[in-house]
């Protein structure tokens, strides 16, 4: 799909913005002015991954919320709040987590009364448009593991028949990373009614606690692999 205006040109994909020699930072200022898709028109920036360039961990959500619109950084509202704990609980430190989304951009419906934003589930389409600035995020960061949250972020990582609630908390072998595991978006546990919502937490935090855990065995095996390759230098 192509519109030609005025302005702006919305080409179908972010591929047409992904500039040459990608890097993190060149890539975070091409995406501030991505039109692959329509929904740069309503919301007020591109939300683009924060994070290490060495990050062991990338965390994938679906999109940016009204807070991360506003200020620009992912994972900074109610949302980012409760991911924060769960990686505290986790012991998971996020200045060494990648974090970002399936889509950049704030995708919203207005509620005429209150001018509140609700958040839209964004399109098969507009996931497909943005998937190349995840793309080169994993390319470049090359995370041990990644953290799908929810069923938007998981399902463009993993294929359309992928269900979160059947495999969650699975360890998943994939062509992104060493392993890739799905959970729950933090939103979700926010929306569960108050007598689930304690529970819905617990999982939640029970999954980060997982991928923990995966981490200190991928980093031992690698610490083991080191000690060998340093062994067959000396002998
Ligand atoms: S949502 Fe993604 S593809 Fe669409 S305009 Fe924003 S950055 Fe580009």
């Amino acid at each position: 799909m192509t519109t030609s205006g005025a302005r702006t040109r919305v080409t179908g994909s972010a591929a047409d913005f992904i500039p040459p020699k990608p890097t993190l930072p060149r890539l975070r200022e091409a995406a501030a002015g991505c039109r692959g898709c329509h929904l740069w028109e309503h919301a007020t920036q591109t939300v683009f991954g924060e994070g290490p360039r060495n990050a062991e961990v990338m965390l994938v959500g679906e999109q940016p919320g009204d807070q991360e619109d506003l200020q620009g950084h992912p994972f900074v509202g109610p949302s980012g709040r409760l991911l924060d704990e769960g990686l505290v609980a986790a012991g998971i430190d996020r200045r060494r987590v990648y974090v970002t989304n399936a889509v950049k951009h704030f995708k919203f419906v207005r509620v005429e009364l209150t001018r509140r934003r609700l958040h839209k589930k964004p399109s098969a389409g507009e996931v497909r448009a943005c998937h190349p600035w995840l793309e080169e995020e994993i390319r470049l960061v090359h995370p041990r593991v990644i953290v799908a949250l929810g069923a938007t972020a998981a399902q463009a990582l993993l294929g359309p028949r992928f269900r979160v609630t059947e495999q969650r908390g699975k360890v998943v072998r994939s062509e992104w990373a060493e392993a890739v595991v799905a959970t729950v978006h933090p939103s979700a546990v926010l929306r569960a009614p108050p007598e689930a919502r304690e529970e819905a937490r617990r999982e939640f935090f029970a999954d980060l606690g997982r991928v923990a855990r995966l981490l200190g065995k991928s980093i031992a095996r690698t610490e083991r692999a080191e000690m060998t390759e340093r062994a067959e230098r000396i002998n």
